[in-house]
């Protein structure tokens, strides 16, 4: 994707040059990302980790509610923690490790992208991660070995709460981070374009797991039915062996994965 300097609105273009002044360090570290992910993840459940503990105390949500089972604080303090520990113990030392052969002698681009482009290559980067994750998640489900050493950590909780997003195994917390920071130099994006697709990709994993059909969630916003969303994927926390996507639904309507109430009950694990 090419950065064409006379394309760059006004809007994005003192933003970048802003990064490039004062704020270089996050083009060139590679603990940057991790810092960008982790913190949309804490940033993001907070408020529907309160709609939680709050409960019938809080107007409107416990309508949208779509499982009974409300989490108290210990399984959040679980999860937070794994989230924490995993990071610790697994991510830092990846993030150290790509430090040890990361080249930051490589200028970043001057120019920002356009809206079009930074939009593009989000929605690009978002499709190849949903067909990455989709491939990697039938194949975690249907080997009953594979699922029981790395995925079935994930499914601990068939009433899925927004903490449990990062309910995950090293392998597969490893997995998805290579994925997020791998498909933006492959499909090379603009850094701030990978950024952007960063934290799209936290905020619609957490979407995914809040056990809310809000009125204004993105599956509703989105047209066609194209964006799974919260329903699509409470209900594989619930019948594990259908949408597999992790944020759209073509995949699965064509590879026949999809939810049906002919597939309801079709549990293996
Ligand atoms: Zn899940
Ligand atoms: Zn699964």
């Amino acid at each position: 994707m090419g950065h064409n300097s006379t394309l760059s609105p006004p809007a994005l273009q003192p933003l970048w040059d802003h990064v490039l002044l004062q704020q270089r360090w996050a083009v060139q570290s590679p603990a940057f990302p991790v810092l960008l992910s982790l913190s949309g993840y804490l940033a993001f459940c907070l408020p529907f980790a309160a709609a939680d503990l709050l409960g019938p105390r809080l107007p409107g949500f416990p309508r949208w509610k779509m499982q009974r089972w409300r989490p108290g604080p210990r399984p959040m303090a679980r999860c937070l923690g794994r989230a924490l520990s995993n990071h610790l113990l697994f991510v830092l030392p990846a993030v150290g490790l790509k430090g040890w052969w990361w080249d930051p002698s490589a200028p970043p681009p001057a120019a920002a992208p356009t809206l079009c482009q930074l939009l593009a290559g989000v929605l690009s980067c978002l499709l190849v991660f949903d067909l990455q994750y989709y491939i990697w998640h039938v194949v975690h489900h249907w080997n009953r070995r594979l699922y029981r050493a790395v995925h079935a950590t994930h499914h601990r909780y068939a009433a899925p709460f927004s903490w449990a997003t990062q309910q995950l195994g090293p392998w597969e917390l490893l997995t998805v981070g290579f994925w997020s920071s791998t498909t933006p130099l492959l499909l090379k994006v603009h850094p701030l374009t990978s950024w952007v697709f960063m934290v799209s990709s936290v905020w619609l994993s957490v979407e995914d797991h809040i056990g809310y059909d809000l009125p204004w969630g993105l599956h509703r916003l989105v047209p066609g039915g194209l964006v799974g969303g919260s329903p699509a994927h409470d209900l594989h926390h619930r019948d594990p062996n259908t949408n597999f996507a992790p944020f759209f639904t073509h995949l699965d309507r064509a590879f026949g994965t999809a939810y049906s109430h002919q597939t309801q009950g079709s549990l293996q694990w």
